[in-house]
């Protein structure tokens, strides 16, 4: 997919906006992030642009979480003080995606850090009968080429 001149990954990526790097190899670049969560708060972004998780190269998608390992073992090794990580892919607007060029969320967690997922209203339990359904639903989806 072409880079977007528009996009500040895109720019970041090739180098002409500034960032703070910390890894880049021919599929993905990671940074940090310009508002951070928590302190070693990173982002990590295939070279290319592609604006949704659907639309990620598989080859990149691989690289982006192996990458991620790697730099979760640094954060933790690092002088930071890190006791744990989450990954977090904001996938559409409604997820709160802001930047649409898909990255990966790497976010170092300290105890009393203040962060954390919080479960909505709908999130409390279901009966094995709407699981089963979802679960069909999802399973013709994949059958029919979810997988990309
Ligand atoms: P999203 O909500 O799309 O998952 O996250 C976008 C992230 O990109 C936010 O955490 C935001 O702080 C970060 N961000 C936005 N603009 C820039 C920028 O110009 N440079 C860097 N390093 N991070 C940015
Ligand atoms: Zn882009």
């Amino acid at each position: 997919m072409p880079l977007d001149p528009q996009c500040i990954f895109c720019r970041i990526v090739r180098g002409e906006a500034e960032a703070s790097l910390v890894y880049q190899d021919s599929a993905v670049t990671a940074f940090m992030d310009l508002n951070p969560i928590t302190p070693g708060h990173l982002l990590i972004v295939p070279n290319e642009h592609f604006p949704d998780l659907g639309s990620l190269d598989a080859g990149a998608g691989s690289q982006l979480m192996s990458v991620a390992r790697q730099l979760a073992v640094a954060l933790r090794r690092a002088p930071l003080g890190v006791e744990g990580l989450n990954l977090h892919l904001a996938d559409g607007a409604v997820a709160g995606q802001v930047v649409f060029h898909c990255h990966l969320h790497l976010i170092p967690r300290y105890t009393s850090d203040g962060f954390g997922f919080r479960r909505g209203a709908s999130g409390h339990g279901a009966s094995r009968g709407d699981l089963d359904r979802l679960a069909s639903l999802i399973r013709t989806e994949l059958a029919e080429g979810g997988q990309g």
